[in-house]
């Protein structure tokens, strides 16, 4: 199957990261939810997917070799039309290309813009040697990086265990909504745990894995990036 052909395949290649472009049809086959996204391979591709997508997107360096795509510039959001869209597909490629010389660059990935007012959390695994795989659940952003917010769960993981792992962090309150804010979709959150605690357990062969970030509101939850270490 698609996650399968997808190891197996890097594995070949010598190549321990998977990065988001090359791992969009595997978090289908596990019936996560994505943002509706285009592999654009000229700008002209680029602008028709953005028209097929509708403004505003987000376009994104899809490189094999690239994995922290902000690193290099390769990330832009909000660009409301045709122009905007043609000049960041020739930005982002050319400065990724002047940043790293060796590495082959497909395109961009055009793609739809989560609405304002979402919410970024990380969801992700790490293995453990004795324990097996840890599911992590943060918040994003600064959240992670300067608060350590994060909980933790060994897998496999309950819908019970997906939820506590949620509540367990120190900014719940943020994802139930301050001052008459609605609470975000947290059956959709749990599907993600649940999906990735499955991912884990079905792969060995990934050492770690993250969705950072997933972007959540009342609505729907929706995997915005990816990225994958194999062993
Ligand atoms: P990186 O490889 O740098 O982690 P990301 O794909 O995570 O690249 O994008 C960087 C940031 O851009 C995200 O953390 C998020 O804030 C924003 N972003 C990415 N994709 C979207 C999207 N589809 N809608 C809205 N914001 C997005
Ligand atoms: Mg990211």
């Amino acid at each position: 199957e698609t996650a399968r052909g997808l190891i197996r395949e890097h594995e070949q290649r010598k190549q321990a990261e998977i990065v988001e472009f090359e791992a969009q049809q595997m978090l289908q086959a596990y019936g996560l939810p994505t943002p509706k996204t285009v592999l654009a391979r000229s700008s002209d591709e680029a602008v028709a997917a953005a028209e097929e997508i509708g403004y505003p997107v987000v376009l994104k360096i899809a490189s094999p070799d690239i994995s922290h795509k902000s690193d290099v510039g390769g990330v832009r959001v909000n660009l409301g039309n045709a122009t905007a869209v043609l000049n960041a597909f020739k930005q982002i490629t050319a400065q990724a290309q002047r940043m790293r010389r060796e590495a082959y660059i497909a395109g961009c990935l055009v793609q739809e813009m989560a609405p304002a007012g979402v919410k970024e959390v990380i969801i992700g695994f790490k293995r453990d040697e004795q324990f097996g795989p840890m599911l992590m659940f943060g918040l994003g952003g600064i959240y992670v990086e300067i608060m350590k917010d994060i909980s933790f769960r060994l897998a496999p993981l309950s819908r019970q265990d997906a939820f506590k792992i949620v509540r367990e962090i120190k900014s719940y309150m943020l994802l139930k909504g301050l001052k008459g804010e609605q609470p975000v979709n947290f059956t959709a959150l749990q599907d993600i745990i649940l999906a990735m605690s499955q991912l884990a357990l079905d792969h060995p062969q990934i050492l770690e894995a993250e969705f950072n970030p997933v972007l959540v509101n009342h609505e729907r939850a929706l995997v915005a990036d990816v990225r994958m270490t194999l062993q």
